[in-house]
Protein backbone atom coordinates (compact mmCIF):
# COMPACT_ATOMS: atom_id res chain seq x y z
CA UNK A 1 0.00 0.00 0.00
CA UNK A 2 1.05 3.53 -0.17
CA UNK A 3 0.44 5.58 2.43
CA UNK A 4 0.75 9.71 2.94
CA UNK A 5 1.11 10.37 6.59
CA UNK A 6 0.24 14.06 6.83
CA UNK A 7 2.05 14.95 10.34
CA UNK A 8 5.45 13.93 11.50
CA UNK A 9 4.97 14.49 15.31
CA UNK A 10 4.63 11.59 18.00
CA UNK A 11 2.11 9.88 16.40
CA UNK A 12 2.75 10.37 12.27
CA UNK A 13 6.62 9.89 12.78
CA UNK A 14 6.17 6.10 14.84
CA UNK A 15 3.21 5.19 12.61
CA UNK A 16 4.65 5.99 9.46
CA UNK A 17 7.89 4.48 10.07
CA UNK A 18 6.31 1.49 11.82
CA UNK A 19 3.72 1.12 8.80
CA UNK A 20 6.92 1.49 6.48
CA UNK A 21 8.17 -1.66 8.87
CA UNK A 22 5.38 -3.18 7.85
CA UNK A 23 6.39 -3.28 4.15
CA UNK A 24 4.11 -0.50 3.46
CA UNK A 25 5.71 2.44 1.07
CA UNK A 26 4.89 5.79 3.69
CA UNK A 27 5.71 9.57 2.77
CA UNK A 28 5.54 11.33 6.05
CA UNK A 29 5.03 14.73 5.21
CA UNK A 30 5.02 18.01 7.68
CA UNK A 31 4.74 21.76 7.41
CA UNK A 32 7.02 22.25 9.30
CA UNK A 33 10.14 22.27 7.10
CA UNK A 34 13.03 22.12 10.18
CA UNK A 35 11.47 18.76 11.23
CA UNK A 36 11.58 17.67 7.92
CA UNK A 37 15.39 18.95 7.33
CA UNK A 38 16.03 17.17 10.14
CA UNK A 39 14.94 13.91 9.92
CA UNK A 40 16.38 13.68 6.42
CA UNK A 41 19.69 14.50 7.59
CA UNK A 42 18.99 11.18 9.96
CA UNK A 43 18.09 13.52 12.81
CA UNK A 44 14.83 12.54 15.07
CA UNK A 45 12.95 15.57 15.96
CA UNK A 46 11.40 14.06 19.08
CA UNK A 47 13.06 11.28 21.83
CA UNK A 48 11.71 7.57 21.69
CA UNK A 49 13.25 4.79 22.40
CA UNK A 50 14.14 3.00 19.30
CA UNK A 51 13.03 5.04 16.93
CA UNK A 52 15.90 6.44 15.72
CA UNK A 53 16.93 2.88 14.01
CA UNK A 54 13.33 2.29 12.83
CA UNK A 55 13.71 5.13 10.71
CA UNK A 56 17.14 4.38 9.63
CA UNK A 57 16.47 0.65 8.80
CA UNK A 58 12.89 1.89 6.66
CA UNK A 59 14.98 5.09 4.94
CA UNK A 60 17.68 2.60 3.80
CA UNK A 61 14.88 0.47 2.23
CA UNK A 62 13.33 2.83 0.44
CA UNK A 63 10.08 2.36 2.38
CA UNK A 64 10.02 5.69 4.20
CA UNK A 65 10.82 9.23 3.25
CA UNK A 66 10.03 12.78 4.58
CA UNK A 67 8.66 16.16 2.77
CA UNK A 68 7.53 19.44 3.25
CA UNK A 69 4.80 19.20 0.90
CA UNK A 70 2.22 16.89 0.06
CA UNK A 71 0.94 17.17 -3.89
CA UNK A 72 2.67 14.11 -5.19
CA UNK A 73 2.68 11.55 -1.93
CA UNK A 74 -1.05 12.56 -1.77
CA UNK A 75 -2.18 12.25 -5.30
CA UNK A 76 -0.07 8.41 -5.19
CA UNK A 77 -1.56 7.39 -1.85
CA UNK A 78 -4.37 4.31 -1.39
CA UNK A 79 -4.69 6.22 1.88
CA UNK A 80 -4.23 9.31 3.33
CA UNK A 81 -3.38 9.59 7.27
CA UNK A 82 -4.22 12.91 8.85
CA UNK A 83 -2.42 12.70 12.32
CA UNK A 84 -1.78 16.53 13.13
CA UNK A 85 -2.09 18.30 16.59
CA UNK A 86 -4.95 18.64 17.92
CA UNK A 87 -4.64 20.76 20.80
CA UNK A 88 -7.28 22.57 23.43
CA UNK A 89 -8.23 25.81 22.20
CA UNK A 90 -7.45 28.95 23.54
CA UNK A 91 -9.76 30.01 25.74
CA UNK A 92 -12.57 27.45 26.06
CA UNK A 93 -11.10 24.22 26.32
CA UNK A 94 -12.46 22.63 23.41
CA UNK A 95 -10.29 20.34 21.01
CA UNK A 96 -8.70 22.81 18.69
CA UNK A 97 -9.57 21.10 14.69
CA UNK A 98 -8.04 23.87 12.77
CA UNK A 99 -5.02 22.07 11.69
CA UNK A 100 -7.08 18.72 10.64
CA UNK A 101 -9.24 20.66 8.57
CA UNK A 102 -6.34 23.04 7.12
CA UNK A 103 -4.89 19.33 5.79
CA UNK A 104 -8.31 18.02 4.84
CA UNK A 105 -8.24 21.16 2.66
CA UNK A 106 -4.97 20.60 1.47
CA UNK A 107 -5.41 16.49 1.08
CA UNK A 108 -8.46 17.45 -0.90
CA UNK A 109 -6.58 19.43 -3.55
CA UNK A 110 -4.07 16.81 -4.46
CA UNK A 111 -5.88 13.50 -4.43
CA UNK A 112 -6.42 11.34 -7.72
CA UNK A 113 -8.01 7.85 -7.70
CA UNK A 114 -9.95 6.50 -5.06
CA UNK A 115 -8.52 7.36 -1.71
CA UNK A 116 -9.21 6.71 1.96
CA UNK A 117 -8.82 9.48 4.28
CA UNK A 118 -8.15 8.31 7.85
CA UNK A 119 -8.22 10.04 10.67
CA UNK A 120 -5.59 9.30 13.16
CA UNK A 121 -5.16 12.33 15.18
CA UNK A 122 -7.67 12.21 18.34
CA UNK A 123 -10.80 14.50 16.80
CA UNK A 124 -14.34 15.25 18.73
CA UNK A 125 -17.35 12.94 17.46
CA UNK A 126 -18.69 14.18 14.43
CA UNK A 127 -15.28 15.78 12.98
CA UNK A 128 -15.06 13.22 10.31
CA UNK A 129 -18.40 14.39 8.55
CA UNK A 130 -16.41 17.94 8.96
CA UNK A 131 -13.58 16.15 6.95
CA UNK A 132 -15.67 14.76 4.62
CA UNK A 133 -17.90 17.93 3.85
CA UNK A 134 -14.65 19.76 3.71
CA UNK A 135 -13.24 17.70 0.85
CA UNK A 136 -16.14 17.35 -0.80
CA UNK A 137 -16.77 21.24 -1.32
CA UNK A 138 -13.17 21.69 -2.12
CA UNK A 139 -12.72 18.90 -4.76
CA UNK A 140 -16.18 17.98 -5.64
CA UNK A 141 -14.88 15.27 -8.52
CA UNK A 142 -12.76 13.65 -5.21
CA UNK A 143 -13.65 9.96 -4.68
CA UNK A 144 -12.91 9.37 -1.15
CA UNK A 145 -14.27 7.55 2.33
CA UNK A 146 -13.35 9.22 5.68
CA UNK A 147 -12.18 6.80 8.17
CA UNK A 148 -11.74 7.18 11.86
CA UNK A 149 -8.79 5.24 13.61
CA UNK A 150 -8.06 6.46 16.81
CA UNK A 151 -4.26 5.59 18.07
CA UNK A 152 -3.75 4.25 21.56
CA UNK A 153 -0.01 4.14 21.17
CA UNK A 154 2.01 5.79 25.15
CA UNK A 155 5.18 7.65 24.56
CA UNK A 156 7.90 6.29 25.48
CA UNK A 157 6.47 2.64 24.32
CA UNK A 158 4.96 3.71 20.97
CA UNK A 159 6.55 1.45 18.61
CA UNK A 160 5.69 -1.44 20.62
CA UNK A 161 2.10 -0.40 21.18
CA UNK A 162 1.81 0.52 17.60
CA UNK A 163 2.97 -3.29 16.43
CA UNK A 164 1.59 -5.02 19.38
CA UNK A 165 -1.73 -3.13 20.05
CA UNK A 166 -4.56 -4.66 22.09
CA UNK A 167 -6.82 -3.87 19.17
CA UNK A 168 -7.08 -1.54 16.24
CA UNK A 169 -10.33 0.61 16.27
CA UNK A 170 -11.77 1.05 12.58
CA UNK A 171 -14.30 3.57 12.47
CA UNK A 172 -16.25 3.19 8.43
CA UNK A 173 -19.23 1.87 7.15
CA UNK A 174 -17.91 1.69 3.59
CA UNK A 175 -16.15 -1.11 2.18
CA UNK A 176 -13.76 -0.42 0.13
CA UNK A 177 -12.50 1.59 2.85
CA UNK A 178 -12.92 -1.59 4.96
CA UNK A 179 -10.65 -3.74 2.61
CA UNK A 180 -8.09 -0.96 2.50
CA UNK A 181 -7.81 -1.03 6.05
CA UNK A 182 -7.69 -4.42 6.44
CA UNK A 183 -5.25 -4.26 3.97
CA UNK A 184 -3.01 -1.65 5.71
CA UNK A 185 -3.06 -3.42 9.51
CA UNK A 186 -2.60 -7.18 7.43
CA UNK A 187 0.51 -7.29 8.94
CA UNK A 188 -0.26 -7.11 12.60
CA UNK A 189 -3.13 -10.23 12.38
CA UNK A 190 -0.38 -12.26 12.53
CA UNK A 191 0.43 -10.92 15.87
CA UNK A 192 -3.71 -11.50 16.49
CA UNK A 193 -4.29 -8.23 16.76
CA UNK A 194 -7.87 -7.95 16.56
CA UNK A 195 -9.33 -4.76 14.45
CA UNK A 196 -12.68 -3.53 15.81
CA UNK A 197 -14.91 -2.37 13.37
CA UNK A 198 -17.64 0.37 13.81
CA UNK A 199 -19.23 2.97 13.06
CA UNK A 200 -17.09 6.13 12.63
CA UNK A 201 -18.35 7.98 15.38
CA UNK A 202 -18.41 5.46 17.37
CA UNK A 203 -15.11 5.41 16.48
CA UNK A 204 -14.20 8.70 17.27
CA UNK A 205 -15.73 8.61 21.10
CA UNK A 206 -14.11 5.31 22.22
CA UNK A 207 -10.68 7.16 21.72
CA UNK A 208 -12.24 10.28 24.52
CA UNK A 209 -13.82 7.50 26.56
CA UNK A 210 -10.42 5.25 26.77
CA UNK A 211 -8.60 8.41 27.97
CA UNK A 212 -11.19 9.59 30.06
CA UNK A 213 -11.32 6.33 32.12
CA UNK A 214 -7.93 5.92 32.31
CA UNK A 215 -7.38 9.54 33.61
CA UNK A 216 -10.47 8.76 35.92
CA UNK A 217 -8.71 5.46 37.37
CA UNK A 218 -5.35 7.75 38.31
CA UNK A 219 -7.03 10.33 39.46
CA UNK A 220 -9.51 8.07 41.70
CA UNK A 221 -5.79 6.48 43.15
CA UNK A 222 -4.32 10.11 43.57
CA UNK A 223 -7.51 10.97 46.02
CA UNK A 224 -6.94 7.44 47.95
CA UNK A 225 -3.29 8.49 48.41
CA UNK A 226 -4.49 11.53 50.11
CA UNK A 227 -6.68 9.89 52.26
CA UNK A 228 -3.81 7.30 53.09
CA UNK A 229 -1.82 10.56 53.83
CA UNK A 230 -4.52 11.66 56.63
CA UNK A 231 -5.75 7.99 58.14
CA UNK A 232 -2.41 6.44 58.11
CA UNK A 233 -2.87 3.83 55.14
CA UNK A 234 -0.36 2.96 52.55
CA UNK A 235 -1.48 3.75 49.33
CA UNK A 236 0.68 1.34 47.33
CA UNK A 237 -0.38 -1.53 49.42
CA UNK A 238 -3.69 -0.25 48.43
CA UNK A 239 -3.85 0.02 44.74
CA UNK A 240 -1.94 -3.41 44.82
CA UNK A 241 -4.58 -4.88 47.01
CA UNK A 242 -7.34 -3.45 44.93
CA UNK A 243 -5.64 -3.80 41.28
CA UNK A 244 -5.32 -7.93 41.71
CA UNK A 245 -8.69 -8.00 41.51
CA UNK A 246 -8.60 -8.58 37.67
CA UNK A 247 -12.41 -6.87 37.14
CA UNK A 248 -9.87 -3.34 38.60
CA UNK A 249 -6.16 -4.70 37.17
CA UNK A 250 -3.19 -2.98 38.83
CA UNK A 251 -1.94 -0.55 35.45
CA UNK A 252 -2.48 3.38 35.76
CA UNK A 253 -3.45 2.65 39.67
CA UNK A 254 -0.08 4.58 40.88
CA UNK A 255 -0.50 7.13 42.95
CA UNK A 256 1.51 10.89 41.99
CA UNK A 257 1.56 14.11 40.79
CA UNK A 258 -1.60 14.57 38.74
CA UNK A 259 -1.61 13.00 35.07
CA UNK A 260 0.09 15.56 32.48
CA UNK A 261 1.21 15.15 28.70
CA UNK A 262 -0.32 15.58 25.61
CA UNK A 263 -3.57 13.73 25.78
CA UNK A 264 -5.26 13.11 28.82
CA UNK A 265 -5.66 16.97 29.95
CA UNK A 266 -6.86 17.81 26.47
CA UNK A 267 -9.15 14.76 25.53
CA UNK A 268 -10.97 15.04 28.65
CA UNK A 269 -11.57 18.66 28.87
CA UNK A 270 -12.74 18.27 24.76
CA UNK A 271 -14.84 15.59 25.74
CA UNK A 272 -16.57 17.70 28.94
CA UNK A 273 -16.71 20.08 26.32
CA UNK A 274 -18.44 17.61 23.76
CA UNK A 275 -21.52 16.37 26.15
CA UNK A 276 -21.96 20.00 27.53
CA UNK A 277 -22.46 20.71 24.13
CA UNK A 278 -24.72 17.39 23.55
CA UNK A 279 -27.05 18.18 26.48
CA UNK A 280 -25.53 15.55 28.34
CA UNK A 281 -22.90 16.36 30.99
CA UNK A 282 -20.42 13.76 32.00
CA UNK A 283 -19.79 15.38 35.55
CA UNK A 284 -17.69 12.33 36.60
CA UNK A 285 -14.87 13.32 33.82
CA UNK A 286 -15.95 16.85 34.81
CA UNK A 287 -14.80 16.16 38.83
CA UNK A 288 -11.56 14.29 37.19
CA UNK A 289 -9.99 17.30 35.32
CA UNK A 290 -11.12 19.67 38.16
CA UNK A 291 -9.27 17.42 41.35
CA UNK A 292 -6.51 16.92 38.43
CA UNK A 293 -6.06 20.73 37.88
CA UNK A 294 -6.28 21.15 41.63
CA UNK A 295 -3.38 18.26 42.68
CA UNK A 296 -0.41 19.80 40.62
CA UNK A 297 0.01 22.54 42.06
CA UNK A 298 -1.12 20.96 45.78
CA UNK A 299 2.04 19.28 45.00
CA UNK A 300 4.01 22.35 45.28
CA UNK A 301 2.19 23.07 48.55
CA UNK A 302 3.00 19.42 49.95
CA UNK A 303 6.83 20.18 49.06
CA UNK A 304 7.00 23.66 50.68
CA UNK A 305 5.27 21.54 53.65
CA UNK A 306 7.81 19.09 53.52
CA UNK A 307 10.03 22.13 54.21
CA UNK A 308 8.87 23.51 57.36
CA UNK A 309 6.36 25.37 55.86
CA UNK A 310 8.21 27.66 53.56
CA UNK A 311 10.90 27.64 51.12
CA UNK A 312 12.20 31.23 50.67
CA UNK A 313 15.35 31.56 49.64
CA UNK A 314 15.62 27.51 49.84
CA UNK A 315 17.30 25.75 46.96
CA UNK A 316 14.52 23.22 45.67
CA UNK A 317 16.41 20.53 43.47
CA UNK A 318 13.33 18.45 40.94
CA UNK A 319 14.18 15.45 39.44
CA UNK A 320 11.97 14.63 35.94
CA UNK A 321 10.66 17.54 34.49
CA UNK A 322 8.71 15.33 31.24
CA UNK A 323 5.36 14.08 32.00
CA UNK A 324 6.66 10.77 32.04
CA UNK A 325 9.71 8.87 31.76
CA UNK A 326 11.16 7.94 28.10
CA UNK A 327 9.82 10.57 26.12
CA UNK A 328 11.35 14.39 26.08
CA UNK A 329 7.68 15.09 26.16
CA UNK A 330 7.03 18.35 28.29
CA UNK A 331 3.08 18.95 27.23
CA UNK A 332 1.16 19.73 30.20
CA UNK A 333 3.65 18.05 32.47
CA UNK A 334 2.66 18.43 36.50
CA UNK A 335 6.53 19.79 36.90
CA UNK A 336 5.38 23.29 34.99
CA UNK A 337 3.00 23.63 37.87
CA UNK A 338 5.28 22.38 40.40
CA UNK A 339 8.39 24.66 39.18
CA UNK A 340 5.96 27.67 38.94
CA UNK A 341 4.41 27.11 42.46
CA UNK A 342 7.83 26.63 44.18
CA UNK A 343 8.88 29.69 42.60
CA UNK A 344 6.03 31.66 43.46
CA UNK A 345 6.61 30.86 46.82
CA UNK A 346 10.11 32.44 46.66
CA UNK A 347 12.41 28.94 46.14
CA UNK A 348 15.09 29.17 43.59
CA UNK A 349 14.65 26.06 41.52
CA UNK A 350 17.48 23.55 39.59
CA UNK A 351 16.23 20.75 37.47
CA UNK A 352 17.51 17.42 35.81
CA UNK A 353 15.83 15.30 33.67
CA UNK A 354 17.47 12.89 31.31
CA UNK A 355 16.17 13.61 27.84
CA UNK A 356 13.88 16.94 28.56
CA UNK A 357 15.64 19.41 28.97
CA UNK A 358 16.07 20.77 25.56
CA UNK A 359 12.12 21.10 25.53
CA UNK A 360 12.25 22.60 29.10
CA UNK A 361 15.38 25.28 28.64
CA UNK A 362 12.91 27.77 26.66
CA UNK A 363 10.02 27.03 28.52
CA UNK A 364 11.57 27.14 32.12
CA UNK A 365 14.07 29.92 31.54
CA UNK A 366 13.97 31.12 35.48
CA UNK A 367 14.89 27.55 36.20
CA UNK A 368 19.01 26.40 36.43
CA UNK A 369 19.37 22.94 34.55
CA UNK A 370 22.14 21.05 35.92
CA UNK A 371 24.00 18.08 34.38
CA UNK A 372 23.46 14.89 36.41
CA UNK A 373 21.13 14.39 39.75
CA UNK A 374 23.62 14.87 41.80
CA UNK A 375 25.22 17.96 40.50
CA UNK A 376 21.18 19.39 40.59
CA UNK A 377 21.18 18.36 44.60
CA UNK A 378 24.58 20.48 44.70
CA UNK A 379 24.12 22.52 48.21
CA UNK A 380 19.74 22.00 48.02
CA UNK A 381 17.66 22.20 50.67
CA UNK A 382 15.12 19.54 49.24
CA UNK A 383 14.90 17.01 46.18
CA UNK A 384 11.97 16.54 44.76
CA UNK A 385 11.50 13.48 42.48
CA UNK A 386 8.69 14.25 39.80
CA UNK A 387 9.23 11.67 37.09
CA UNK A 388 10.03 8.21 37.62
CA UNK A 389 13.12 8.18 34.74
CA UNK A 390 15.45 4.90 35.84
CA UNK A 391 17.95 6.93 36.13
CA UNK A 392 16.46 8.19 39.46
CA UNK A 393 15.74 4.54 40.69
CA UNK A 394 19.10 3.64 42.54
CA UNK A 395 20.75 6.85 42.91
CA UNK A 396 23.43 6.30 45.51
CA UNK A 397 21.57 7.82 48.27
CA UNK A 398 24.34 8.60 50.33
CA UNK A 399 26.48 10.62 47.77
CA UNK A 400 23.48 12.32 46.94
CA UNK A 401 22.24 13.53 50.65
CA UNK A 402 26.60 14.82 50.83
CA UNK A 403 26.17 17.00 47.81
CA UNK A 404 22.70 18.60 49.49
CA UNK A 405 22.71 21.50 52.04
CA UNK A 406 24.56 20.96 55.32
CA UNK A 407 22.23 23.20 57.23
CA UNK A 408 21.34 21.31 60.43
CA UNK A 409 18.42 19.75 59.76
CA UNK A 410 18.13 16.63 57.50
CA UNK A 411 17.76 17.12 53.76
CA UNK A 412 14.61 16.45 52.01
CA UNK A 413 13.50 13.91 49.57
CA UNK A 414 10.39 14.69 48.29
CA UNK A 415 9.23 11.24 45.92
CA UNK A 416 6.21 12.30 43.96
CA UNK A 417 6.29 8.56 42.25
CA UNK A 418 7.12 6.64 45.28
CA UNK A 419 10.39 4.93 43.79
CA UNK A 420 12.18 4.77 47.33
CA UNK A 421 10.99 3.19 50.38
CA UNK A 422 10.79 5.56 53.66
CA UNK A 423 12.97 3.06 55.20
CA UNK A 424 15.60 3.55 52.93
CA UNK A 425 15.30 7.01 52.79
CA UNK A 426 15.41 7.55 56.90
CA UNK A 427 18.72 5.50 57.01
CA UNK A 428 20.44 7.82 54.99
CA UNK A 429 19.72 10.70 56.79
CA UNK A 430 16.50 11.86 54.69
CA UNK A 431 13.34 13.18 56.07
CA UNK A 432 10.95 11.12 53.39
CA UNK A 433 7.86 12.01 52.05
CA UNK A 434 6.21 10.36 49.09
CA UNK A 435 2.74 10.31 47.86
CA UNK A 436 -0.32 8.79 49.90
CA UNK A 437 2.41 7.23 52.67
CA UNK A 438 3.19 8.53 55.98
CA UNK A 439 5.76 11.06 56.23
CA UNK A 440 9.14 9.75 57.81
CA UNK A 441 11.74 11.91 59.66
CA UNK A 442 15.13 11.76 59.91
P1 LIG B 1 2.63 16.66 17.46
O1 LIG B 1 2.36 18.08 17.80
O2 LIG B 1 3.82 15.98 18.00
O3 LIG B 1 2.68 16.50 15.87
C1 LIG B 1 1.81 17.11 14.98
C2 LIG B 1 2.60 17.46 13.72
O4 LIG B 1 1.69 17.85 12.70
C3 LIG B 1 3.57 18.64 13.90
O5 LIG B 1 4.86 18.23 13.54
C4 LIG B 1 3.02 19.71 12.96
O6 LIG B 1 4.04 20.50 12.37
C5 LIG B 1 2.31 18.87 11.93
N1 LIG B 1 1.25 19.57 11.16
C6 LIG B 1 0.25 20.35 11.63
N2 LIG B 1 -0.53 20.76 10.61
C7 LIG B 1 -0.02 20.21 9.48
C8 LIG B 1 -0.39 20.26 8.11
N3 LIG B 1 -1.46 20.94 7.69
N4 LIG B 1 0.37 19.60 7.21
C9 LIG B 1 1.45 18.90 7.62
N5 LIG B 1 1.85 18.81 8.91
C10 LIG B 1 1.12 19.45 9.83
O7 LIG B 1 1.28 15.87 17.87
P2 LIG B 1 1.17 14.33 18.33
O8 LIG B 1 1.52 14.20 19.76
O9 LIG B 1 1.83 13.49 17.32
O10 LIG B 1 -0.42 14.15 18.23
C11 LIG B 1 -1.09 14.07 16.99
C12 LIG B 1 -2.51 13.59 17.23
O11 LIG B 1 -2.47 12.24 17.75
C13 LIG B 1 -3.28 14.39 18.25
O12 LIG B 1 -4.63 14.45 17.88
C14 LIG B 1 -3.14 13.59 19.53
O13 LIG B 1 -4.21 13.79 20.42
C15 LIG B 1 -3.17 12.18 18.99
N6 LIG B 1 -2.49 11.20 19.83
C16 LIG B 1 -1.31 11.49 20.42
C17 LIG B 1 -0.66 10.53 21.19
C18 LIG B 1 0.66 10.84 21.87
O14 LIG B 1 1.08 10.06 22.72
N7 LIG B 1 1.34 11.93 21.53
C19 LIG B 1 -1.24 9.26 21.38
C20 LIG B 1 -2.44 8.99 20.74
C21 LIG B 1 -3.07 9.96 19.98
Amino acid sequence: MKIAMIGAGYVGLVSGACLADFGHTVVCIDRDPDKIASLNAGRMPIYEPGLDVLVAENVRQGRLAFRSTMREAVAEADAVFIAVGTPSRRGDGFADMSFVRAAAQEIAKSMSGFTVVVTKSTVPVGEGDEVERIIRETNPEAQFAVVSNPEFLREGAAIADFKRPDRIVVGTDEPRAEKVMREIYRPLSLNAAPIYLMGRRTAELTKYAANAFLAAKITFINEIADLCEEVGADVQAVARGIGLDNRIGSKFLHAGPGYGGSCFPKDTLALVKTAQDAGTPLRLVETVVAVNDQRKRAMARKVIKACGGSVRGKMIAVLGLTFKPETDDMRDAPSLAIVAGLQDAGAKVRAYDPEGMEQARPIMPTVELAENAYACAEGADAVVIVTEWNAFRALDLTRLRKSMSSSDSAPVLVDLRNIYDAKTAMEHGFTYEGVGRAVTKA
